[in-house]
């Protein structure tokens, strides 16, 4: 059976053959403990963590010290959002952040709350785009950290990252930016963009799983940062843990040819993605969900009109690996608290399908695609009237995994 054509490339990415074969070495023959420093297995480790830490740095125009290897981005915005926090106890109890973020953002905050931490989840616009004036007027002078993602990794809208800096530095708040989605595909420069803090990780750029980084400024100003995991005091007593050098040099590589290719790859993914926006907006209640240019160049979400969510998912199984805006928690559907902060109404919600292109799609593969969403989409709604209600079983439910 032939596998279904990928355009998953949100939830993960399939390794680079250029990145893996820059890791395999360090599986085996310089396999050394990076902090071994009494011998040559541990120098070469090193050097290589070095070199890696040091072409990671320079991709965002930060300098190597400030670079603090996790194992994702999920570590690196608990590390982020709860490091400071935690440090900043005694100054204010405040955070800023978007209804629209990653959990991984949304449930540290959370958890914050529950220690009596107050957290103000901004709304966004109809396009998803936050409002620069609201955010100004959330900030309070208790406020310590404002966390906004640089691009959604459901709609791939890109939020004014370099404005938002400018604000929270005008008024003394740390800017916390989760890149997970962003890394590699557009640019990123903590200098002019005015970012203290920003959550990285390998595999959405076609590097390897478990492995990111926490970028975290040290000068104008210095960031202060309470350790989440304690131990042999590695990466300056921040996050201790050997690290992990293979995944961490697969991760620079990764990094080094997202940055690499990247003009020429995102305009070759923007087409792929216009070219399949195109064939389905052919078909009548077919809406885009985000703005429509200020995205990632490979992100497609669309909600469709008169067809259960549920059905649609299942129809399209066979031929495409996409995934939908409906994310089963328990035992009942929900909609995406993306697409429900757009202010999309349940049903649309639920019949939502977010098509993410990478490197390794084809022209050939988007109209096939195309060509069976729009079948899938005319045979479903020949055959219903009206949108049933939603059986969640657990073959067909369907999670939100990115
Ligand atoms: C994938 C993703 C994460 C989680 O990253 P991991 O490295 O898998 O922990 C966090 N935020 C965003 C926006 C993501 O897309």
């Amino acid at each position: 059976m032939q596998r279904p054509i990928y355009l998953d490339n949100h939830s993960t990415t399939r390794v680079d053959d250029r990145v893996l074969a820059v890791m395999l070495p360090f599986f085996t023959d310089h396999f050394g403990n990076s902090a071994s420093v009494t011998h040559a297995y541990g120098w070469a480790a090193e050097a290589a963590v070095t070199q890696a830490r040091e072409t990671i740095a320079t991709a965002i125009h930060a300098s190597p010290e400030e670079i603090i290897f996790t194992s994702g981005a999920t570590e690196a915005n608990n590390l982020a959002i709860k490091g400071v926090a935690e440090a900043h106890f005694a100054q204010g109890r405040h955070i800023i952040t978007v209804q629209t973020e990653h959990n991984a953002v949304l449930d540290p905050c959370r958890y914050l709350e529950s220690l009596g931490f107050e957290v103000t989840y901004l709304p966004v616009q109809l396009d998803g785009l936050i409002n620069l004036q609201q955010l100004e007027a959330a900030i309070r002078p208790d406020t310590v950290l404002v966390s906004v993602m640089a691009a959604n990794n459901e709609i791939g809208v890109l939020q004014p990252i370099a404005a938002i800096g400018a604000l929270c530095h005008q008024h003394n708040v740390l800017f916390h930016t989760d890149a997970a989605q962003a890394i590699g595909k557009i640019p990123l420069n903590v200098q002019t963009m005015q970012i203290d803090l920003m959550s990285l990780t390998a595999h959405k750029v076609y590097g390897p799983k478990g492995i990111g980084a926490l970028y975290v400024r040290r000068r104008h100003p210095r960031v202060q940062l309470a350790p989440q995991l304690h131990g042999g005091g590695h990466e300056r007593g921040l996050r201790s843990g050997t690290l992990y050098s293979p995944q961490i040099v697969g991760f620079a590589e990764a990094v080094r040819l997202g940055l690499f290719e990247m003009e020429l790859e995102s305009q070759r993914i923007q087409a792929l993605r216009e070219r399949l926006w195109h064939s389905l907006r052919q078909l009548d209640g077919v809406h885009l969900n985000g703005h429509p240019t200020q995205r990632l160049p490979g992100n497609l979400n669309i909600s469709v009109e008169g067809v259960d969510g549920q059905a649609l998912l299942l129809g399209l199984q066979s031929f495409v690996a996409v995934s939908s805006g409906s994310a089963c928690t328990s035992a009942k559907m929900e909609p995406s608290h993306v697409l429900q902060a757009l202010g999309r109404a349940p049903d649309l919600a639920y019949a939502s399908i977010r098509f993410g292109i990478g490197r390794f799609n084809t022209e050939a593969e988007i109209d096939r695609v195309a060509e069976g969403v729009v079948e899938t989409i005319r045979s479903l709604r020949s055959i219903s009237c009206g949108t049933r209600p939603i059986v969640p079983s657990s073959r067909t439910s369907s999670r939100q995994c990115d």
